[in-house]
């Protein structure tokens, strides 16, 4: 009696940030028992312009920040082009 098999082969895949998603920052300050928050803002260079200037008025030099993005995992195929992007399918 034969019984059924399978062929598991590695699949090779690549994972980077989605080409039409955002990287996002939000951050506190970590001096004591400050409030200071930033909203989440994928505006970068103003996050980064806005805990510089909390450091001015404040002297608070510490922040922590989180970064959000969206990842996109694509499997590679051998001499063939990636999986293309879910969300770019046509609806
Ligand atoms: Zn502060």
């Amino acid at each position: 009696m034969r019984t059924p098999r399978a062929v598991i082969r590695p699949v090779k895949h690549s994972i980077g940030t989605h080409p039409r998603g955002e990287i996002t920052v939000s951050a506190l300050c970590l001096d004591g028992a400050c409030l200071w928050t930033l909203a989440t803002t994928s505006d970068l260079k103003a996050a980064d312009l806005a805990m510089m200037t909390h450091t001015g008025l404040s002297g608070h030099p510490t922040f922590a920040r989180t970064f959000e993005d969206v990842a996109l995992v694509r499997r590679l195929k051998l001499h063939a082009r990636p999986d293309p992007c879910p969300l770019d399918r046509k609806q």
